[in-house]
Parts: C-alpha cells; sequence; structure tokens
C-alpha cells in the first residue's frame, strides 16, 4: 500500500503564496504553533492568525481530503482485485 498521508499546504487567501512567517520571531515550527499565532505573508504582507488561515483554506483541505478517500479507495479495489485473481 502506499502511504496516503499528504501533507496540505495552507496558501495566502489573497496572493495564492504558501510560505507563512510568525511575527513572533521565537516561532520556529508553524505546525507546532498555536491558532492564536499570528502569520504574515511576506509577499503580499497579509497578517492573519493561523487559526483564520486554516478556516480560508479548510475548503481546500476539505477538497485534498475528499481526493485522498478516493485515491484509498481505488488502491483499495487494485488490492482487491489482485487478492481475487489468486483465488482464480
Ligand atoms: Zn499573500
Amino acid at each position: 500500500m502506499k502511504d496516503f498521508s499528504r501533507e496540505v499546504t495552507l496558501i495566502c487567501p489573497t496572493c495564492g503564496n504558501d510560505q507563512f512567517e510568525a511575527l513572533d520571531p521565537n516561532i520556529q515550527d508553524l505546525r507546532e504553533a498555536p491558532d492564536e499565532t499570528q502569520l504574515r505573508c511576506p509577499d503580499c504582507g497579509l497578517t492573519i492568525t493561523k487559526g483564520d488561515l486554516i478556516q480560508e483554506n479548510s475548503e481546500k483541505i476539505e477538497i485534498a481530503a475528499d481526493e485522498m478517500a478516493q485515491d484509498v479507495a481505488k488502491e483499495f479495489e487494485k488490492e482487491l482485485a489482485k487478492a481475487l485473481k489468486k483465488w482464480k
């Protein structure tokens, strides 16, 4: 089986950039940062909290989750077909 853990990139709702920096220089890992962390898009200068950014991207995340589910279903069908062939 393939590894289906796909990383979902958060993108800037204004310009589509996917790189953010924390306004707090003590924060190194944005993934570990709390939702209220202020992030800044270096491209357009938008500042947004991590929680709001996730909210803005939630639709995209849902689509990615749907695609992932479809991939898993397809892969399962393939595995099942392979397994069934062995019995013939
Ligand atoms: Zn931006």
